[in-house]
Parts: C-alpha cells; sequence; structure tokens
C-alpha cells in the first residue's frame, strides 16, 4: 500500500495547503480517502480524473469533503467533453441528512453508506470503520493488505473506542487537532500527549500526527510530542508518501 498526503490541516488550510486528504494506492488502484478543501487540485498532481476508483468520506465535515461538490462538476464537465468517466464509488455516513442527500443524485457517483458494522473489500484490501467520538456521525478506517495495516482516526477524541483501530497498525494516522496548552472544556480532536497513549496503547509502528490546525505552529505540536521521549511519531506533511 501505499498512502500520499494530499492534504492535512485540519479545519481550513494552511497558506498553500489543503485540509485532510489522502490518496491510497494498491493493486494498482486509487482510492481517496476524505475530500477536503484543496484536495481535487493536488489530487491531479498524482492521478487523472479519469483514474479515481474509489471514495471513502470518514465524515461529512466541509474540511474533509467539500471538494467532492467540485469532484462532481470536474466529472460532469470532462464527460460532457468526451472523456470516458466511469460512475465512481463513494462510501460516507447518511447523517448529517441535509449533507448527505446533496451527494445523491448524481450519475456519476455511486453512493454507498459506511457503519461500524461494514466491513468494505477494496480491490484485494479490507476496509473496516470504527465510529469515533466527534461532533457528527465519524468513522475512522482500519484498512489491511497482504498482512499490512493502515489505521486512520479521522476526526477524534481519545478514547477506548480507538484501540482496536490501531492495534499494530504499521502506519497510524492520528487526528492531533488540539494541544494540551490550549485545552477546552469541551474538545473535538486530540493533543499529541493523547496521540502518544494511543501509540502506547495499540503498539502504533509509525504515527502521523495530521489534522493540524493552521493557527498553531508545528513547533508547538512537537514540544508537546517531545515530552515523552523518542518514539516513532511525525507531523504530518502535504505531499509526504508513506509505503507500507
Ligand atoms: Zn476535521
Ligand atoms: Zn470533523
Amino acid at each position: 500500500m501505499r498512502i500520499t498526503i494530499l492534504g492535512c490541516s485540519g479545519g481550513y488550510p494552511a497558506k498553500g495547503g489543503a485540509t485532510t486528504g489522502y490518496l491510497l494506492q494498491l493493486s494498482g488502484k486509487n482510492i481517496l480517502i476524505d475530500c477536503g478543501s484543496g484536495v481535487i487540485s493536488n489530487l491531479f498532481n498524482y492521478v487523472p480524473l479519469e483514474k479515481i476508483d474509489a471514495v471513502i468520506l470518514t465524515h461529512l465535515h466541509a474540511d474533509h469533503m467539500s471538494d467532492v461538490f467540485v469532484l462532481k462538476y470536474a466529472l460532469q464537465m470532462n464527460k460532457q467533453n468526451g472523456l470516458d468517466i466511469h460512475p465512481i464509488p463513494l462510501f460516507c455516513p447518511v447523517t448529517p441528512e441535509s449533507v448527505y442527500d446533496q451527494l445523491l443524485n448524481d450519475t456519476n457517483l455511486v453512493v454507498g453508506h459506511i457503519n461500524s458494522s461494514t466491513e468494505l473489500p477494496l480491490f484485494g484490501a479490507t476496509a473496516t470503520f470504527f465510529r469515533t467520538n466527534h461532533s457528527v456521525e465519524c468513522y475512522g478506517i482500519r484498512i489491511e493488505h497482504e498482512g499490512k495495516v493502515l489505521a486512520f482516526s479521522a476526526d477524534a477524541l481519545f478514547g477506548p473506542e480507538l484501540f482496536p483501530l490501531f492495534q499494530n497498525a504499521d502506519v497510524g494516522i492520528m487526528d492531533c487537532g488540539a494541544l494540551e496548552k490550549a485545552r477546552k472544556p469541551v474538545m473535538l480532536h486530540m493533543t499529541p500527549s493523547e496521540c502518544f497513549r494511543l501509540y502506547q496503547e495499540c503498539g502504533v509502528k509509525k504515527v502521523v500526527l495530521s489534522h493540524l490546525v493552521p493557527y498553531y505552529s508545528i513547533s508547538d505540536v512537537v514540544e508537546e510530542a517531545e515530552m515523552f521521549g523518542p518514539w516513532p511519531y511525525e507531523t504530518a506533511s502535504i505531499n509526504q508518501i508513506y509505503d507500507i
């Protein structure tokens, strides 16, 4: 498996960046996981429109799916212009309904829904989904292929429901959109120390701290992560590639 970070900003894109989006490549197929603002533009650096084989959305917040609406235009316009566009399967949660409904009724997307019991065959891999503690219906994704495991928290608070998702993952991409020093009464994302706890609890081999909020500096994230001594983490950066 190869995973390419197309966007790793949380909430809104950093300057020249993009919000959440990952290109997963396996068995010669291209799977887009989340599709936030700026993701389609960056995707085209790697894969042309007609080579997208599937899209998975962890949840229907704009920073994870706003570019799907632009993808729909791209598919329509290129089809009208004679490009051989095949319908793309898109998997996502069914709520919030007001957003989900906008994804339907487009012949270029074939929308399927995911939930905690979904076991999705994915071109020789298997994707399983874990409901996370977030403000809307949201699923972390665990992808297993040829004995290797990629785990992605999507947006999540720290909690035991994440343990089976990350257990022994080769690469674990974690929502690190919060800082201990900016802890608030109500949190929506994990801090570096919570990501460390998840790493320790689950034996993740390599951790990628992602969903980085542009108004925090990377050095703040690193400073909190470094409090635990050496551990196998990196902060996410756009266009970083991991072969798993
Ligand atoms: Zn988010
Ligand atoms: Zn979210």
